[in-house]
């Protein structure tokens, strides 16, 4: 009971009962995967209630929660399913529309809710005209995490109420010299590469019996000079839409296999190591190809070599990802589907899809404590197994995650409780403990 209330207060706001700033972070940050793969524009929605401190001052607190209410109230009877709702401070709610399918559409709902968040309030037998106003931020153009798109809001919020009141504003570049700006001009990620600011990551990929690993999984990491790390999640979409994809990828094979052989001349090495493959690439005729001369270059075999494909590209990039698969299965290589769940509609074709494992995505696990996660992750594994697919579950954070997934089937996991992604030094490192401790 009391760890309920805990967790309560912990994740919600008294008052009003919506989302408080920690749950709308937290919900925000695990819907991302869903944001990146959609590709649609998500909006965050800075609310501000016009001449709250009014209310509040002239009419007292009992006054000023009344309306706080209220106006909750009118917000969650405005916003659909998708959306995330929270109030954050004060009077300032923050509301994020996620399942607009283009800018046009985000802007008539954001004319909705500026209009239905006007109000004739009536608070003991007086009348008050309630209205709001609102900063647009949306992602990934105004920032790529929760923390920076709310500050992009908020700025936009204080544009707007210095223009006028009661409307709102979008962001605007212009007012502030934004990472996207540089990032979204293409010479940025090639002078990244020319400089030497990426590097390859490596999370291991355990057995979640023993928690041994025979496998890492390589994730591309960008250190910016400037401004810090940068995530892959957010410039491999930059990178596959202005068509310079292949570059990076060619980065990640050449540092991979040559960090794949030098852990071969080692005592103890690594059976395998897993490769994440834009679907832009492996659509190319040319990939099995590419794939065979680096194998010669560094003396590596397809056996110790595996490929991660998302779910959606094996639907979408049809004939030649299928012959290019089958190519390279041939070389003993094995084909990981990745973000297994987030699409449907394959779950039928799923038994005509040449893969060998394929990876639960971290969304699924996230739910796994809730009332009905189990049930709906249940029957994917199950499933799998049935076509005698392995099951690497991603995002493993508990132990409790851990044991559940063993318990229903997942035989591989990876996750920051098992393991999280570390630099080559560290891989071999590790590697040499696990080999010890035999
Ligand atoms: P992914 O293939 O689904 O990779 C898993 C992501 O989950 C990684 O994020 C990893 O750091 C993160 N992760 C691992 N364990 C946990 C955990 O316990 N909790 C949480 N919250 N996250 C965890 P990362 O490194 O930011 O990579 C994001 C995506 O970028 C990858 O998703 C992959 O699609 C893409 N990517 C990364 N490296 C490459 C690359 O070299 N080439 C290509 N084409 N794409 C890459
Ligand atoms: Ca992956
Ligand atoms: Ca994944």
């Amino acid at each position: 009971m009391l760890q309920d209330q805990i967790r309560y207060m912990d994740s919600y706001d008294i008052l009003t009962d919506l989302a408080n700033r920690n749950l709308m972070e937290e919900d925000f940050t695990n819907n991302l995967p869903n944001f990146i793969k959609n590709a649609n524009p998500v909006a965050l929605l800075y609310i501000d209630i016009d001449d709250f401190a009014f209310i509040n001052e002239s009419k007292g607190y009992h006054a000023g929660d009344h309306l706080l209410r209220d106006m909750a109230n009118r917000m969650k009877n405005i916003i659909k399913k998708d959306d995330l709702i929270s109030r954050l401070t004060q009077d300032e709610f923050v509301i994020v529309l996620t399942g607009e399918e283009t800018l046009e559409d985000i802007d008539i709902r954001i004319n909705e809710i500026s209009k239905g968040t006007k109000m004739e309030w009536e608070f003991e037998e007086e009348k008050y005209m309630i209205s709001t106003t609102i900063g647009v931020a949306i992602y990934p153009k105004d920032g790529m995490d929760f923390i920076n798109l709310l500050k992009s809001g908020h700025l936009a919020l204080e544009c707007a109420k210095e223009n006028s009141r009661s409307s709102f504003e979008y962001f605007s570049k212009e007012r502030k010299c934004s990472i996207v700006k540089d990032l979204s001009g293409v010479s940025d990620v090639k002078l990244a590469l020319e400089t030497g600011q990426f590097e390859m990551y490596y999370q291991p990929i355990h057995d979640l019996k023993t928690h041994r690993f025979e496998n890492a999984e390589s994730l591309i990491r960008w250190k910016h000079p400037e401004k810090g790390y940068i995530s892959p999640a957010y410039f491999i979409p930059i990178a596959e839409r202005a068509g310079i994809i292949d570059e990076i990828g060619e980065f990640t094979l050449e540092q991979v296999f040559k960090q794949k052989s030098q852990l071969n001349k080692l005592e103890h090495g690594l059976k395998k190591i897993s490769i994440n493959i834009s679907a832009i690439s492996f659509s190319k005729g040319s990939f099995a190809d590419t794939i065979k001369e680096k194998l010669k270059k560094y003396g590596l075999k397809g056996e110790e070599i595996v490929l991660e494909l998302t779910e959606s590209s094996f639907s979408t990039h049809g004939n030649m990802i299928k012959k290019n698969i089958e190519e390279l299965r041939e070389l003993g290589i094995e084909i990981f589907m990745d973000d297994f769940g987030t699409g449907y509609s394959s779950l039928a074709r799923l038994k005509d899809l040449q893969m060998d494992y394929i990876k639960l995505d971290r969304a699924f696990i996230v739910a796994l404590l809730d009332e009905n996660g189990q049930e709906i992750i249940k029957p994917l594994i199950s499933l799998a197994n049935a076509l005698g697919k392995n099951v690497v579950s991603e995002g493993i954070e508990t132990q409790e995650q851990c044991s559940i997934l063993n318990k229903l089937g997942s035989e591989y996991g990876q996750g920051y409780f098992l393991s999280k992604p570390m630099p080559y030094e560290e891989l071999e490192k590790l590697i040499k403990e696990q080999s010890e401790k035999g």
